[in-house]
């Protein structure tokens, strides 16, 4: 049943109750109205024509004996019209049909006295009496039947008011039950819907309201059931689809050799693979990490500014025993944002560059040796060729000069590849300690400018030194830095066509001076530019002019001995910028 319905059926015997005791009450009123009235009309009217008919008979009789015929007619028309009233107005069974009989029998013979010529004075005198015993009985019997009329409808009202009492009770107890009813039949199911609503609200999404009814809250009911077993869905698909991301996630990191963690804002270990989990002996899963030093900061920036910590070069490299001996990483420490920006946690991965590193210092280590053992012979045989071309030793055919000039510039080239691998190693292995000095960045600009003005003016460059008189000195030595920046400007004036420019500008930024060095030349391809500052790197290319792919690696190595650092910005067929940042001079430092 609708709740419609129910609720019009819980009101509808309440309203038909209310009518049926208006109806009734005022049905009784009215009837008692009416009857009383009528009694006491009809009463009354026997009862004053009594009095008139009394009154009537002794005028007829005094006119009678007065000999006054007009006095007599008069009085004994009024006299009959009285009695065809009562006549006419007989009510009380069964005692008044046999009274007014009599009264009519007297007065019939009363006015037949009256009548009589010469009227029978003393019948009339005799008479007179009986008529008027007879009018007052019928007069007695309706005023006893008033007072009773009366009495009865005393009774009746009182009945009525018990009755309608009652009624109104019942109906009032029947409204109390009906409303009664009405609530709880709204009211439970309220309550049921509030509490499943709170259970959802509070997260158990299998909470159901028991189904059954076929009223509006069981529509209600099952639209509400729906939605739980919906969200219920919902939720276990997200669940299982979060459980796969991260079964996903952590075999992807357990699949890498290198320690991968994922650290939490609070920073405990959220996900470590085996690799990482051995390296630094995790045993709990949510333990809080304690890093090594060197990754404290870089770490704490992470998790507090969001700021990546990426490695690149050897000096930055992390020597951690492992395994039961030393290995040699890289550290990558990384961010991990939310889609707010929020922070998540960080991600630590620990490059193993054990190999690459030894390969790297053998590498240094054949360098040197193989340089050093090269210098000395190369040196005698420069040295040979030299005085051989200055005829020292006697005169040479055009022949031998064209040979020899070649094998001199052969032999220099060499001495200057051997040189480059000297520098180079030497620099790696930290042997040459620089001077550093406070510089103006104009007289590192002009000086490197100087180098190149020749050889760029016979290709028309053009090489600007823009105005660096507000820029701070900065720390470094001038006869290394100068050797890097003449490789820089060496490079750009290779590698720029004939119209171009190469520009060198520099600014401070906090506690550094950006240096840079930007040409218009041809540019290096995006897949080669990582590369360039490796050792032997050459851009790939039939076009280009002899060179040994040393001499970037030398200016890195100058740049991180000076505490700086360098990067290269390039598009092909646009030009190259390479980058510095160096140290500011401060006063004091040693
Ligand atoms: P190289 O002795 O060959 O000049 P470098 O280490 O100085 O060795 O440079 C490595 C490679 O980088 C070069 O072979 C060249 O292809 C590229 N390169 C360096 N500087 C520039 C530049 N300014 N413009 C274009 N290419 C450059």
């Amino acid at each position: 049943m609708t709740l419609r319905r129910r609720l019009l059926l819980a009101v509808l015997p309440l309203g038909l109750l209310l009518l049926l005791l208006g109806g009734a009450g005022g049905w009784l009123l009215l009837n008692l109205g009416r009857r009383s009235d009528a009694i006491l009309h009809e009463n009354y009217d026997s009862i004053r024509a009594m009095v008139q008919l009394t009154d009537a008979a002794d005028r007829l009789e005094r006119a009678a004996l007065a000999g006054d015929r007009a006095g007599y007619t008069a009085a004994r028309t009024e006299l009959l019209d009285q009695l065809a009233v009562e006549n006419g107005n007989i009510t009380v069974m069964p005692d008044e049909p046999r009274l007014a009989a009599e009264l009519t029998i007297a007065a019939t013979e009363f006015t037949t006295a009256g009548d009589a010529d010469p009227p029978r004075l003393a019948d009339v005198r005799r008479l007179l009496p009986v008529v008027k015993a007879a009018a007052t009985a019928v007069l007695r019997l309706n005023q006893d039947e008033m007072e009773r009329a009366n009495r009865a409808a005393q009774r009746t009202a009182t009945r009525s008011l018990v009755g309608f009492t009652i009624g109104f009770l019942l109906a009032a107890a029947l409204a109390v039950l009906f409303t009664y009813r009405v609530v709880a039949a709204v009211g439970r199911p309220i309550h049921e819907l509030t509490g499943a609503v709170r259970a959802v609200r509070g997260g158990d999404l299998t909470h159901r309201i028991p189904d059954g009814r076929r009223d509006e809250f069981g529509e209600l009911a099952s639209a509400f059931n729906d939605m739980a077993e919906q969200l219920w869905l919902i939720k276990q698909t997200n669940y299982r689809t979060l459980v796969r991301a991260r079964e996903a996630a952590r075999a992807t990191i357990d699949s890498f050799p290198s320690p991968v963690l994922v650290i939490d804002p609070e920073g405990r270990v959220e996900l470590a693979n085996p690799a990482a989990r051995r390296l630094f002996g995790l045993t709990a899963p949510a333990a809080v990490w304690s890093p090594p030093d060197a990754l404290r900061q870089p770490l704490a920036d992470a998790l507090r500014d969001q700021r990546a910590y990426l490695t690149d070069t050897f000096d930055q490299a992390l020597t951690l025993r492992a395994d039961g001996g030393e290995r040699v990483y890289l550290p990558q420490v990384r961010p991990i944002r939310g889609d707010r920006g929020d922070t998540l946690g960080a991600a630590v991965v620990l490059d193993d560059v054990t190999q690459f590193r030894l390969l790297d210092q053998l590498k240094g280590d054949f360098v040197a040796t193989v340089g050093h053992e090269l210098k000395t012979p190369l040196t005698g045989l420069r040295m040979a060729v030299h005085l051989l071309l200055e005829e020292a030793v006697g005169p040479l055919a055009p022949k031998q000069v064209e040979l020899l000039i070649d094998a001199r510039d052969n032999a220099e080239r060499l001495f200057a590849l051997v040189e480059q691998l000297l520098a180079l190693a030497r620099l790696e292995d930290r042997r040459e300690f620089l001077s550093l000095e406070r510089i103006p960045v104009e007289d590192l600009f002009r000086r490197a400018a100087d180098a190149v003005t020749v050889r760029a003016a016979d290709k028309a460059v053009s090489v600007i030194v823009e105005d660096t008189s507000a820029v701070p000195p900065v720390a470094a030595d001038p006869v290394r830095f100068g050797h890097a920046l003449d490789n820089l400007l060496t490079n750009a004036v290779t590698y720029t066509p004939p119209g171009g420019t190469i520009t060198l500008s520099a600014s401070a930024d906090g506690d550094r001076v950006r240096l840079t060095v930007a040409d218009t030349g041809v540019g290096i391809p995006a897949d080669q530019l990582p590369h360039v500052f490796e050792k032997f790197f050459r851009v790939p290319g039939d076009d280009h002019p002899p060179g040994t792919g040393l001499g970037l690696a030398i200016v890195r190595e100058i740049v991180a001995a000076h505490d700086g650092d360098i990067s290269c910005e390039s598009t092909v067929g646009v030009g190259t910028t390479f980058r510095l940042a160096l140290p500011i001079w401060k006063e004091g430092r040693a």
